[in-house]
């Protein structure tokens, strides 16, 4: 019979389909780089929490490259024998299930778990937090497991990363009364009491499930996307058509459940319904769609050009999220920019200009550089576009509040930035190629459905989207000068490709007015 494992065991509570899938059919399964970098950032904070109470030992063993869970099993039993006081990766499994502790603490009477996770929570959230609740099923599934083995569980903590956390200096790990640290360490008790109470029943259950051969029904409900997105739910719509009621524009997932099993399902099925009749951007995209035409408003397009005036400034930043804090002043996941483009029209009928900032990859922080950089190349009271301008604008306040010295101009440019992507979500241009979204990487090819010079796919292969930049730029600083130069003009070439991308965007509106 197969092992339920912890994943497993938190996967069948929500989902017994999904279990099941990943037991039979693991191939259909479609895995996103968000899936990816959350493993990613999980296996970093793990490794540096595990210093969190002090000296502790590893049980992880590799046997020809595999993890060798039997070993480490042994490892585990020899190590609680010995009263080791924190055990890490410590591992059990009892008949059919096998858990492995982020960390494990010895204390009077018994043994505390810690589960570490990437996710992050405030200084003082409460334990009962419903953000909480998944992480109390699977340490609640992991103090049951332990039972068995006959340990006694006399704690449960989460272990996130604390967004509070400011650093300075020195990495600061634990949370104390005296400050903020790296890691918040929560006593989720209460919460893990009221899942355990459900593990055995939920366990038959799921051991059930994984040894059934036919495949189990499952409606599409909100279970689906909580508390993960799932990773089968394209298995599991694979018998939808294309569109349906899940690419309608900017209705809950809920809403879209319920219509699905009212049997709103097609964009003709939906037409009426007053969900999209009484929502002027949904009711364009379903007519669009439809009738396979596109729409234009151009009074509503020159209300968006008459705000803007020469000289105009296309500028688009890329950033780096690191996990943990690696400069000071920064914060757990905060976005470090770290590269701009910049195109710039001077005056009316001008010459296209550009120019580029592009930090060295050598571990130090680029911000106060691109911040001078971007005062020197974009003068006070211009016009400057970014497309969806939150994140330009953020990213500016968040250096102005740092720099007191360049705040004012810093604060100038921030408050001179018009969003072109409002155009756009205004339905003022709309494009039955757009399916429901106004992302640049969609509305761009739906308007230049032909042109070379603005397809992404034609750059080079290290760099075609903001997370191949966030990836690359740190790793600059270890590759040969041959890889670096490569690595470098590829950032170049795409951070200049966005900002060609919001001219050409600009010139179009531009067209139809
Ligand atoms: S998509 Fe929904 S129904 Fe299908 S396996 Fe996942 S959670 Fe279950």
């Amino acid at each position: 019979m197969a092992t339920l494992s912890k994943s497993k065991y938190t996967l069948s509570c929500q989902c017994q389909k999904a279990l099941w899938l990943r037991s039979h059919k693991p191939e259909v399964a479609t895995i996103d780089a968000s899936v990816e970098a959350r493993f990613a950032a999980g296996n970093e904070i793990g490794d540096m929490a595990k210093s969190l109470f002090g000296e502790y030992e590893d049980t992880t063993i590799y046997t020809d490259g595999k993890l060798d869970i039997s070993a480490m099993i042994a490892k585990t039993q020899a190590l609680v024998n010995s009263g080791c006081p924190v055990i890490c990766e410590a591992a059990f499994a009892p008949k059919h299930h096998y858990c492995a502790v982020d960390i494990l603490c010895k204390t009077d009477g018994g043994w505390a778990i810690y589960e570490v996770k990437s996710s992050t929570s405030h200084v003082g959230d409460a334990a009962t937090d419903p953000k909480f609740a998944k992480y109390a099923t699977d340490i609640a599934y992991q103090r049951w497991v332990l039972e068995q083995c006959g340990i006694r569980v006399t704690g449960t903590y989460l272990i996130t990363l604390c967004s509070d956390y400011v650093r300075h200096g020195e990495l600061e790990l634990k949370t104390t009364a005296n400050g903020c640290g790296l890691f918040n360490i929560i006593d989720l008790s209460p919460a893990v009491e009221n899942e355990y109470l459900k593990v055995h029943n939920q366990a038959l259950l799921a051991l059930q499930t994984m040894k059934q051969t036919t495949e189990p029904e499952q409606a599409l409900s909100t279970h689906c996307q909580n508390p993960y997105k799932c990773a089968f739910w394209q298995y599991c719509t694979q018998h939808l058509p294309e569109p349906s009621v899940f690419n309608v524009y900017g209705m809950t997932f809920a809403k879209k459940l319920e219509h699905y099993h009212a049997g709103h399902i097609t964009f003709e099925d939906l037409q009426s319904v007053e969900d999209i009749t009484k929502n002027p951007i949904r009711s364009m995209q379903v007519h669009c769609t439809l009738n396979q035409e596109g729409h234009i408003h151009p009074q509503g397009i020159q209300a968006f050009l008459d705000k803007l005036s020469y000289p105009l400034y296309f500028l688009d930043f890329e950033s780096m999220q690191p996990v943990v804090p690696m400069y000071d002043d920064t914060k757990p996941y905060m976005q470090i920019c770290f590269q701009y483009s910049l195109h710039y029209i001077e005056h009316e009928g001008g010459e296209l200009k550009h120019k580029a900032f592009l930090a060295q990859s050598n571990g130090k922080d680029p911000r106060r550089e691109l911040a001078e950089a971007l005062c020197r190349d974009i003068p006070c009271d211009v016009c400057i576009m970014a497309y969806n301008d939150p994140f330009e604008k953020t990213r500016i306040r968040e250096m102005a509040s740092i720099y007191p010295d360049l705040s004012e101009h810093l604060m100038n440019i921030e408050s001179h930035i018009v969003d072109l992507l409002v155009p756009f979500r205004q339905g003022c241009y709309y494009l039955p190629a757009m399916g429901g979204s106004f992302s640049i990487k969609v509305v761009l090819p739906a308007l230049f459905p032909d042109n070379a010079e603005l397809n992404y796919h034609n750059l080079s292969t290290l760099v075609q989207n903001g997370g191949d930049a966030m990836t690359i730029f740190p790793k600059i600083q270890d590759m040969s000068p041959e890889e670096a130069t490569q690595a470098r003009q590829a950032l170049l070439d795409y951070c200049h490709l966005d900002t060609l991308a919001m001219v050409r965007i600009w010139q179009e509106l531009m067209k139809k007015v």
